[in-house]
């Protein structure tokens, strides 16, 4: 055990562009656990565009606020416990912030099975395997031989989504930031075509990549490609709002998307958000289908695993930007 708990703290709210100017690494005691509360030794931060969008205000949680440490998702081992149901060498999830120590309420945190590799509690197991999951099923329902398009698709949710419709036997398009992530969905995950967004409008390209329109488009990024989607979508086509991560960093600079409300009515189409912990009540059948598709090969899990506490502000300004392939985590 370290004699401090390493911190980073967002020192200020960003006006514009994420930049390692909003973080400090400090120094602290190691917590004690109140009553009510466990003390976690954190093994993996997980990285989610959310962590920008939290710093705008409150959304599905409260905003984070400067100079408290920078709140996140993490795996954590308990170190002892001042709460029921938790004992020395738990394994748990919650938000333990981006520290290395973290005294939690107990009500707080969700136990986790002791499986290898650990990380796969974050990225398939976890938060972005459980929302692909649902918004592709239980938002999306896509059924066999329709077209799904996805974007920000070589991501952590997006890969898991693409992969989960070529189960269900659905034609798949990707869309991905660059040559060698749309190389990837195709050549090593199965999509059947891939439009690189940056190399050219969304919209001209998706005519050839979906020559039979959309009939599930899982939004990840909002803005001017959720603009390109929609005149493609087809009569009853499904939108699973998942993100808008094209919104989340600096100014937005996107238009889009126009002409919703027109093409909403005349397509007939069903546009919902939704929040992976809407289906709390169904993630047992969920963990166990994606534990079978890994099992059986069918569903690939792509990692990215950045090492050291003090690498995690430019672990998230990276993912931002898109250097990450698959669920990018930081390890402690
Ligand atoms: P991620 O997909 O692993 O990484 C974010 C990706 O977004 C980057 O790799 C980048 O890939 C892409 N991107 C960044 N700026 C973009 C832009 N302007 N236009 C298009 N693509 C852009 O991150 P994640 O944490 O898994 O989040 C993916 C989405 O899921 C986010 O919108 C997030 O808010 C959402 N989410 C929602 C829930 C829920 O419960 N609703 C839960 C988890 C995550 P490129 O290289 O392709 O640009």
């Amino acid at each position: 055990m370290t004699a401090v708990n390493r911190q980073i703290l967002l020192v200020e709210k960003p006006t514009g562009k994420l930049g390692p100017e909003h973080f400090r690494l400090a120094e602290a005691p190691i917590p004690e656990a109140k009553d009510g509360e466990v003390l976690l030794r954190v093994r993996y931060i997980s990285l989610d565009a959310a962590n920008r969008a939290w710093m705008h205000g409150a959304t599905y949680r409260s905003a984070v606020e400067a100079n408290t440490v920078m709140a996140g998702g993490g795996i954590a081992e308990v170190v002892s416990s001042n709460a029921p149901g938790f004992a020395p060498g738990d394994i748990v999830f919650g938000d333990t912030g981006w520290q290395d120590y973290a005294a939690v309420r107990g009500k707080h945190l969700t136990r986790m099975p002791k499986i290898e590799p650990m990380t796969y509690l974050l990225s398939v197991y976890g938060i972005a395997g459980l929302t692909a999951y649902f918004g592709l099923l239980n938002v999306g329902r896509p059924k066999a031989g329709e077209t799904v398009v996805v974007s920000a698709a070589a991501g952590s949710v997006g890969s898991i989504v693409g992969q989960i419709a070529k189960i269900k036997g659905c034609r798949v398009v990707g869309i991905a930031g660059g040559a060698d992530k749309c190389r990837w969905l195709t050549t090593e995950l199965g999509f059947d075509a891939a439009v690189d967004y940056k190399s050219g409008p969304v919209f001209k390209q998706l005519k050839t990549a979906a020559p039979n329109g959309i009939d599930v488009y899982f939004d990840n990024v909002g803005g001017d490609i959720l603009e390109a989607c929609l005149p493609q979508m087809n009569l009853f086509g499904r939108i699973a709002c998942c993100g808008a991560v094209s919104q989340y960093d600096g100014t937005p600079s996107s238009h889009g998307p126009r002409g919703v409300p027109g093409l909403i009515v005349v397509k007939r189409l069903t546009m919902q958000g939704f929040i992976v912990m809407d289906f709390d009540s169904q993630r047992d059948q969920a963990l166990a289908d994606l534990q079978s598709w890994v099992a059986s090969g069918q569903l690939k899990v792509q990692e990215d695993v950045i090492t050291g506490l003090e690498n995690t502000p430019q672990a998230l300004i990276g993912l931002l930007a898109g250097d990450n392939r698959g669920k990018r985590m930081v390890k402690l």
